[in-house]
């Protein structure tokens, strides 16, 4: 459950009024709830208290250091996927050594690095990239940690832009060739077998393909822990969240929401994997992004302009695809709630930003409540996957950050300065001086 909701028809954080934030930083904003961060970290870690499990918060979903540092407050470990992530969780004081490194492509540099820093494991992706980790390995004089990302060959059926254990999909070694990867690295000198693990997709709202993964990769890591002693099994991410909760009433007859309106808790999923793994006497490792950060933060924006034309009735807002490009990239729901509550009819609305793209579109005849200039509105849902995929397209700043707990707040990345966009880069020499 998240902590954002109305009090006296204002939007709330916590016990803090969002008004209050938009009048103090602006807008975009996006505003993150540590105690929803903190709650769904421990309601995971409460069902799954039978296990030995390990809970590593994948980067990627939300990056900011006072997230990382968050995490690493309340014992979390990290899935990172490239040396800035390890670089940020090392910044915000995180153990490397409760790190798992992902990833199809890891360079040699990434690798050499990971190692000087003692992680914890490196999931690797294919039989060339262990042979990489065993020559870096070498030549620092080190033994690496090393296990096999497994393709289960598992639908995920969630978006096929987030499906990732599939033979179609890049990610992973493909289960029937398992084996012999571990077979052939155990002959290596440089790299030991440490674990094993699997990550099928992401925003999943049932537990069956877990189950049918788990299911299926079991019976392997019981064959590891034997042959190799490996000593984790790692189940990876993708616990879906809410994004349309379906709570705003009144949403009218011809409105069918194209979002999952339910999904998946820690409980059923524990119940559903939890008796497969627990006979194999391995830790597990549990790497969630979205379930953590989802639906802990929003992005707020304020109305710039109303356009009605004759089929249409668009609301401009002065967050843009560059702020949070989910529904860009995906075609992604996220509800769209004002920050004071309205009554009153609501009208099928377009709710767009203002970069040059028509894929800059949140929302596409809407019902919504009736907003004018000058008002705000909050992007329910975009604590994960939001500000990682920001960008300075259309050279517009980076929004700000801010992380609430109960009712204090802090600004914990300020609104990006023009000038900071264009910064590192310089004019080409011969450009500089023009022929009169
Ligand atoms: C992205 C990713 C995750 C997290 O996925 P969520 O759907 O956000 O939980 C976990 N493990 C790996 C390897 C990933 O790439």
């Amino acid at each position: 459950m998240h902590k954002f909701g109305y009090k006296n028809k204002k939007l709330y954080c916590e016990d803090l009024k969002l008004e209050t934030l938009v009048k103090k930083y602006g807008t975009p904003l996006y505003v993150y709830s540590e105690n929803t961060i903190s709650g769904h970290y421990e309601s995971l870690k409460r069902a799954f208290s039978d296990l030995d499990t390990s809970i590593c918060f994948a980067v990627k979903a939300n990056a900011n250091l006072s997230i990382l540092k968050l995490i690493t407050n309340i014992r979390g470990g990290f899935d990172v996927v490239s040396q800035g992530e390890l670089r940020r969780v090392i910044a915000a004081y995180g153990d490397p050594g409760k790190c798992v490194f992902a990833g199809v492509a890891k360079s040699a540099e990434e690798i050499e690095f990971a190692l000087e820093k003692d992680i914890y494991c490196f999931n690797v992706e294919s039989e060339a990239e262990l042979l990489r980790i065993d020559k870096v390995a070498a030549k620092m004089k080190k033994k690496a940690p090393v296990a096999v990302r497994v393709n289960p060959d598992v639908e995920a059926k969630t978006h096929a832009k987030v499906t990732t254990g599939t033979y179609k999909n890049k990610f992973g070694v493909a289960f029937d060739d398992v084996m012999k990867i571990y077979t052939r690295g155990q002959k290596l000198k440089n790299v030991y077998w440490r674990g094993v693990q699997m990550h099928i997709g992401s925003q999943l709202t049932s537990v069956k393909p877990f189950e049918q993964a788990v299911r299926k990769v079991a019976p392997l890591a019981q064959k590891l822990k034997q042959k190799y002693k490996i000593e984790f099994f790692s189940i990876g991410g993708g616990m879906g969240i809410v994004y349309d909760p379906a709570l705003e009433s009144g949403k009218p007859e011809w409105w069918k929401t194209p979002a999952a309106e339910k999904t998946i808790t820690p409980e059923k999923y524990a119940e559903a994997v939890v008796p497969h793994l627990k006979p194999l006497g391995l830790k597990i490792l549990l790497e969630p992004g979205r379930f953590i950060a989802g639906n802990a933060g929003v992005l707020i924006s304020r109305v710039e302009y109303v356009k009605r034309t004759a089929k249409k009735n668009f609301v401009i807002v002065d967050a843009g695809m560059n702020d949070l490009m989910r529904p860009a990239l995906y075609d992604s729901y996220h509800e769209i709630v004002p920050l004071t509550k309205k009554s009153g009819k609501l009208l099928p609305s377009d709710v767009v930003g203002p970069v040059c793209e028509s894929a800059d579109t949140f929302s596409v005849d809407r019902p919504l409540p009736s907003v004018s200039e000058g008002e705000y509105v909050a992007f329910m849902s975009a604590g994960a996957y939001g500000m990682t995929m920001a960008s300075n397209y259309n050279t517009r700043p980076y929004p700000a950050e801010v992380l609430v707990k109960d009712d204090f707040h802090h600004l914990i990345r300020p609104r990006q300065m023009p000038a900071r966009m264009w910064e590192s880069e310089n004019v080409a020499r011969w450009l500089k001086y023009v022929r009169k």
